[in-house]
């Protein structure tokens, strides 16, 4: 998969894209990233990407040129057709479902926005799908956009090795679409506490059915929400 991100604040991934999975992801040649600055792109003598909003109002809203001029220049750069997807508040919003369905794309675009936004005319033109990672507002799109990577990259096949498989996370198929059930490792006892001793006997039919019922358990303290009508009564 190759990922463009385009951004106005590139050295932002630095750090997130070159360590731990998502570098050693893009070292395997399961996906490559590639950093644009929309800057770059600019026509305006004074390299400005933004200005005041018609109509008045506080801070600057991103201009159209330059931001329609570096997507068509990266798209260029590789005949894959790129899933275009805009970060923003207003979008959908991201789940577990949208990842495992970008995770197969060939090629993502993503697009982090800063100020007040992008104006609207070029989001019009670019048509792409818009996400939100939640509802609050953050200062720019680049951490909405690393939040989407991580969660992308990890479900491509073979990034995570067999031990780390995402398949039973919370909100995974594995797992029913529900939370986690809970993880404990060595010391067996710490600060007086044991670990449940379904989990020592080595009995796995009933280490599984411990885990559904924790899993179920803690969907249905924690988020009732998760729980179809139907599996609420099987509790
Ligand atoms: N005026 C906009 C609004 O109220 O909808 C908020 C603009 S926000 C300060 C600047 C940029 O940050 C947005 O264009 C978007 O790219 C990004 N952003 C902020 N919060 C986000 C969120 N929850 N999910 C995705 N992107 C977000």
């Amino acid at each position: 998969m190759r990922i463009d991100v385009l951004t106005l604040f590139a050295e932002m991934f630095t750090g997130v894209l070159g360590a731990s999975i998502l570098a050693r992801a893009q070292a395997a040649g399961k996906v490559d990233y590639h950093l644009t600055d929309i800057r770059r792109f600019t026509t305006n003598k004074h390299g400005k990407v933004d200005d005041r909003p018609f109509g008045g109002g506080p801070g600057m809203v991103m201009t159209c040129q330059p931001l329609w001029d570096a997507v068509a220049a990266v798209e260029q750069e590789d005949p894959r057709k790129a899933t275009r997807i805009v970060m923003s508040p207003q979008g959908e919003p991201f789940t577990q479902r949208i990842a495992e369905e970008l995770a197969s794309a060939e090629r993502l675009l993503l697009i982090a926005g800063h100020y007040e936004g992008i104006d609207e005319r070029v989001i019009e033109r670019l048509a792409p799908r818009q996400i939100s990672i939640g509802d609050y507002v953050l200062s720019g799109g680049e951490l909405p956009a690393m939040v989407l990577i991580d969660a992308v990259v990890r479900l491509i096949p073979g990034v995570l090795g067999d031990d780390e498989s995402a398949i039973h996370d919370s909100f995974s198929p594995g797992a029913g679409r529900l939370l986690d059930h809970p993880h404990y490792t060595r010391p067996r006892a710490w600060q007086g506490m044991e670990v449940p001793d379904v989990l020592i006997g080595g009995d796995h039919a009933e280490i599984e059915k411990w885990r559904k019922a924790q899993a179920r358990q803690r969907t249905k303290k924690l988020r009732p929400d998760l729980l179809t009508d139907h599996e609420d009564e099987d509790i």
